[in-house]
């Protein structure tokens, strides 16, 4: 029964290793759940859109970094908190961030907030590495941070309320594409700082060798080729030229000369015995041969 029990935990290790990103990142709400809406010069704003465009800066800035990201959502689509929990189980090795906006009756209510899930140990290291990015007054321990609980537990979960769209300064920012893509590289760098090193190599440096045309690409791997083979070569050649490398190099060949003399000593000196030793074998054949002739006489 424990070999069971143990067999099984194996298997889910390996599962979760295979399909574990290093960051999941989560856009709030989706679909037919809007989360707050607020109005701003006659133009509505929904918290999902607001919350899947900051999300996708984030995931784009961090996959050019080589990290190895999920998404909950790529588009305006209604996931389940039950899906949302499952992936990150499944998911998430080092960091699960959730992405909102705030709204509160009270309009003055401005500025970002940082809660984080008590569920996971390190949540809370995380949730300051977001305060200082987001420049936020506000970090707190919430069982709010619903869609995160359950997660691997090595997996620190936080939740980002990037601003109060309840707020008409707050909501301005946030209706402004390029304020989101900032805010987007700001989250993007405090994961990456969290996480520490990606997994993979950076797809950013790895693009253009990949983009670039053949002819260009294979110039470069010339050239590379070219100047790492011509180094030795003229080290080479220089060394040749001087007159104590020329002496070295005379001894050298003199003293291979001498040991392939030597071989072929060795060599003479064994096919010579060989030969003996075959020459007093067929005599002692024939000696056989004669005492045989000469017993066959006999009888
Ligand atoms: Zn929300």
């Amino acid at each position: 029964m424990k070999f069971l029990i143990k067999i099984m935990l194996l298997f889910y290790v390996c599962i979760q290793t295979a399909w574990a990103a290093q960051i999941v990142l989560d856009a709030g709400h989706g679909g037919r759940d809007p989360g707050a809406v607020q109005t701003l010069n006659g133009k509505r704003y929904m918290e999902k859109d607001i919350a899947l465009d900051i999300t996708k800066h984030t995931q784009r800035e961090l996959v050019a970094q080589g990290y190895d990201v999920a998404m909950t959502r790529t588009k305006d689509t209604y996931e389940s908190l039950d899906k949302r929990r499952a992936q990150n189980i499944f998911q998430c090795e080092k960091l699960a961030l959730s992405i909102h906006a705030d709204a509160h009756t009270n309009p003055h209510a401005k500025g970002g907030t940082v809660l984080y899930h008590p569920s996971a140990s390190h949540s809370r290291t995380a949730a300051e590495v977001f305060r200082n990015a987001i420049q936020s007054k506000r970090v707190a321990r919430s069982q709010k941070v619903r869609v995160l609980r359950n997660g691997n537990p090595e997996c620190a979960s936080v939740l980002v309320e990037v601003g109060f769209m309840s707020n008409p300064d707050d909501l301005k920012q946030l209706a402004n594409p390029q304020h989101r893509r900032v805010l987007g590289k700001k989250l993007a760098s405090a994961a990456a700082q969290y996480v520490g090193a990606p997994r993979k190599s950076s797809k950013k440096a790895a693009k253009p060798a990949k983009a670039a045309p053949a002819k260009t690409s294979n110039t470069a791997a010339k050239a590379t080729a070219s100047s790492r083979e011509t180094a030795p070569v003229a080290k080479a050649t220089k060394a040749v030229l001087t007159p104590q490398n020329v002496k070295v190099a005379n001894t050298k060949v003199a003293q291979n000369q001498k040991d392939v003399k030597d071989v072929k000593a060795v060599k003479a000196v064994k096919d010579v015995k060989k030969d003996v030793k075959d020459v007093k074998s067929k005599n002692v054949v024939k000696t056989e041969d004669k005492s045989i002739k000469k017993s066959v006489k006999v009888s």
